[in-house]
């Protein structure tokens, strides 16, 4: 029989709710591959031990009872630790809510909770969402499962190397400029971003607001279905959140049948793209979606250069703003400073951010400032129009466009740590979606060969709210690569 690690969640569910037993040998065997693997990824802040195996019995009992077993029933998940879960530590990767337990749990993992999954644990991040390798992380920096000398990528780098390492099927981030999908393209699993306003974000803690969406990471499209089965659609307690029926994956008929789609590839994406391993490996795939009827159409994006500043204006003001509540006093850390209220505000802002933060607060606060927003703020909001257009020229043309979700595979751990422009430049190929709020699907397309095999992800982009259109895409190509299957040199499971 097929090793738990090895099922994928729609696969678990159906083994898990054949009996109560089944249930309760899954939940075991995930707290064990996550002991075992564990020490060498540290993929996790917190693992929920006691409380997953509460929620199993519960479940269980459910089951015996003749409870109908939800969507997601007994399958593990992992959440990035900017996620609130009533009671747990949410501490976003940072020392200011060390030790902070959220009140109460946000809509998405409700959601999942309802659809019978169980928490197995909060992932490491870097610290607010703010990075790109998880080196930012006030608590410890996650491996990459294919080569632990490399970043997993972020923020999302420790739900990423959760479900890569096969401790979970599917976990939970956050994608504000591609820390979903670049982290999903370094390990070598699916990431989604869906279109903003999908997913609601009430309970996921704000940096960029503009920006930010909940994120699903799995090893299969059917997987992510799922996912946003459950968590899609209107939440009251989210103002920016659709008021749409929740996402209904098309069916599998079409799955098969790509004739006629369109398909740009942009040609400034291939461009940045400074590894030709990455390169072949994309272009291969797009072959395959060629041999199935779509049609390839080179597309531009001419504004993708000025994606990066553009990005690092908006994101910073957001947070500089969103951060503003991490004062000492109703969240976290508390440093009473020299006794005064301002001193207090210094002190513990000082002792509880680290230098990324710090950074970003500094530059946000800055291009808001009186005299200056104008030139900075209001000027970004115009180019991020300008790449909205971009996208909106190419998609008059063709149903979707593609490229490379990174210029390269995962680097080396320290290799950026630290240039933070040279960091800032690894997320050149996601944040223009992001600015654009559209759905953006990261898939395993196989392996740059160097001294160790290393995944490579193509990005699919589409219009707002076609991310059903996005997941069947990828189902077709999943039907023929299938590469979020191999299995990591660093993964729990039987090693075929
Ligand atoms: N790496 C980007 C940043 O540092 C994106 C982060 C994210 O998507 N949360 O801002």
């Amino acid at each position: 029989m097929t090793a738990w690690q090895d099922l994928d969640a729609t696969a678990w569910r159906e083994r898990a709710s054949s009996e109560p037993g089944a249930l309760r040998e899954g939940i075991e065997s995930a707290l064990a591959s996550i002991q075992a693997h564990e020490p060498g990824l540290q993929a996790f802040h917190t693992v929920l031990a006691p409380e997953a195996r509460a929620r199993a019995e519960q479940l269980a009992y459910d089951l015996a009872a003749g409870v109908p077993p939800g969507p997601l029933f007994g399958v593990p998940v992992a959440l990035k630790s900017n996620f609130c879960l009533e009671g747990t530590e949410s501490n976003c990767g940072s020392r200011f809510l060390e030790g902070y337990r959220a009140p109460y749990t946000a809509t998405a993992v409700q959601r999942l909770l309802d659809a019978g999954a169980i928490v197995v644990g909060m992932t490491h991040m870097d610290e607010f969402a703010m990075g790109s390798s998880g080196e930012n992380s006030a608590f410890a920096t996650s491996r990459n499962p294919w080569d632990p000398t490399r970043t997993p990528g972020g923020s999302s780098g420790g739900s990423a190397v959760a479900v890569a390492s096969r401790m979970v099927p599917l976990a939970l981030g956050s994608d504000t400029g591609g820390s979903v999908r670049q982290p999903a393209a370094f390990c070598g699993v699916y990431g989604l971003k869906p279109s903003y306003g999908r997913v609601s974000r009430h309970g996921l803690v704000a940096f960029g607001s503009s920006l930010d969406v909940v994120a699903p990471l799995a090893r299969s499209v059917r997987d992510l279905e799922l996912a946003m089965e459950v968590l899609s659609g209107e939440d009251p307690l989210d103002s920016t959140c659709h008021p749409l029926a929740p996402l209904q994956p098309e069916r599998p008929a079409e799955v098969a049948r790509l004739s006629r789609l369109r398909i740009g590839v942009s040609r400034d994406y291939f461009e940045a793209v400074a590894d030709s391993e990455v390169e072949a490996r994309c272009r291969a795939a797009l072959a395959e979606l060629e041999k199935m009827g779509a049609e390839l159409v080179d597309v531009s994006l001419p504004h993708t250069p000025y994606a990066i500043p553009t990005y690092y204006v908006v994101a910073t003001a957001e947070a500089s703003s969103n951060l503003a509540r991490f004062d000492g006093v109703a969240f976290g850390r508390r440093v009473e400073g020299d006794g005064t209220l301002q001193g207090m505000f210094a002190a513990s802002r000082s002792a509880g951010f680290g230098s990324e933060v710090k950074r970003r607060i500094l530059l946000g606060t800055y291009v808001l400032s009186a005299g200056y927003q104008d030139q900075w703020y209001g000027r970004a909001q115009r180019v991020r129009t300008l790449l909205r257009r971009d996208f909106e020229a190419a998609f008059a043309e063709v149903d979707l466009v593609v490229g490379p979700t990174t210029p390269t595979t995962a680097f080396e751990l320290g290799e950026r740590h630290g240039d933070p422009l040279a960091m800032y430049q690894s997320d050149l190929l996601t944040v223009p979606s992001s600015l654009a709020g559209l759905p953006a699907l990261s898939v395993p397309v196989g392996f740059a060969q160097g001294e160790r095999a290393l995944p490579v992800g193509l990005q699919l982009i589409g219009p707002a709210l076609s991310d059903a259109r996005l997941l069947r895409v990828a189902a077709a190509l999943e039907a023929v690569t299938g590469h979020a299957r191999e299995r990591a040199p660093l993964a729990a499971g039987s090693a075929t």
